[in-house]
């Protein structure tokens, strides 16, 4: 099978009978098309994915499909983006149509449910490697940056954090308890919050998307915005199945666990007074945003220190 059969047969169908008013072009020509309304900002990201590196080559095609495109949608959710199209650039060692099969499969029932139409791409011979960018809008200034977060800002976060973290010490079991599906889930088909995301436009100072830990992923929220935080531990959301699994543990292996693509965001107080109520219910207040640099950690008032907070069991990167 060449290059043209390869995308004919398992990516077309992924732009074919799909349309948008704003992917004017899709696959097929030198490059595709998108139209961006006046007034709107067009907001894009990449990244690429390699085996044996951010995921093992023998991963499940079809959890693979969907997570690859949901990691990458889930940098629009962090932005307040509203999603348009994204672009693969696939590199196979071979042709393997069970492979291709399985992951046009995740990709394919991904695109549909974050509405991201594929707009074209490239394929080529060497080492298991996925590039993909995501394309969305937003009205001319509305995107949420990670430079805005203010001192007295309370610090937020959606659902419920650890899980996917949880699953890595369950990913070779063979038939795993409720509890263990439950966090395999939230890894193998990690669900970006691009509604959320797109809801927060015009109330949060600052956000960005949980990939690396809670710990890590506020720090940059820090670091962009000039500014220190203060972490409740104990008011870190944790789903049943977490603490069921990970005991007096969860909220500490909450915080520095990545994989969960939940949101993190800061907002003024008063903004959380007038926050629809439908937001409010996606998050958690977990913090506030200080005047002091750096970020400490508390658990019932009391300061966490470095010692206290180095049993980490996913490499946090403090
Ligand atoms: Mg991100």
């Amino acid at each position: 099978m060449g290059e043209f059969e390869l995308i004919a047969r398992y990516f077309e169908p992924l732009s074919r009978g799909r349309p948008s008013s704003y992917l004017v072009l899709g696959p097929g020509d030198d490059c595709a098309i998108q139209r961006v309304d006046p007034g709107a900002e067009l907001v894009f990201s990449v990244d690429t994915l390699v085996a044996g590196v951010h995921f093992p080559a023998s991963y499940d095609p079809e959890n693979l499909g969907w997570r690859s495109l949901a990691v990458a949608a889930s940098d629009l959710a962090a932005m307040g983006a509203d999603p348009v199209c994204f672009t693969l650039a696939l590199t196979l060692p071979d042709i393997d149509e069970a492979w291709l099969t399985g992951f046009a499969r995740g990709l394919s029932r991904a695109a549909d449910r974050f509405g991201l139409l594929l707009a074209g791409g490239d394929t080529t011979r060497g080492p298991l490697t996925l590039s993909l960018q995501v394309h969305g809008t937003v009205p001319s200034g509305t995107a949420i940056r990670r430079s805005g977060a203010c001192p007295g800002d309370l610090v937020c976060v959606s659902g419920t954090l650890g899980d996917a973290g949880e699953a890595l010490r369950w990913l070779d079991v063979n038939h795993p308890g409720p509890d263990e599906a439950f966090v395999l889930a939230r890894y193998h088909r990690p669900q970006p919050r691009l509604e959320l995301g797109r809801a927060l436009r015009g109330y949060a100072s600052a956000a960005i998307d949980i990939s690396d830990g809670l710990l890590a992923d506020l720090g940059h929220i820090l670091d962009a915005s000039g500014v220190g935080a203060r972490l409740e531990l104990e008011q870190v959301p944790l789903s049943d199945a977490l603490m069921r699994l990970a005991g007096e543990s969860a909220a500490m292996r909450a915080v520095v666990a990545g994989d969960d693509y939940e949101l993190c965001v800061t907002m003024a107080p008063e903004t959380w007074q007038i926050l629809p109520q439908a937001c409010r219910n996606q998050l958690t207040v977990v913090g506030r945003i200080t005047e002091e640099s750096g970020l400490r950690l508390f658990s019932h008032g009391a300061e966490l220190h470095q010692a206290a907070r180095g049993y980490d069991h996913f490499g946090a990167t403090e």
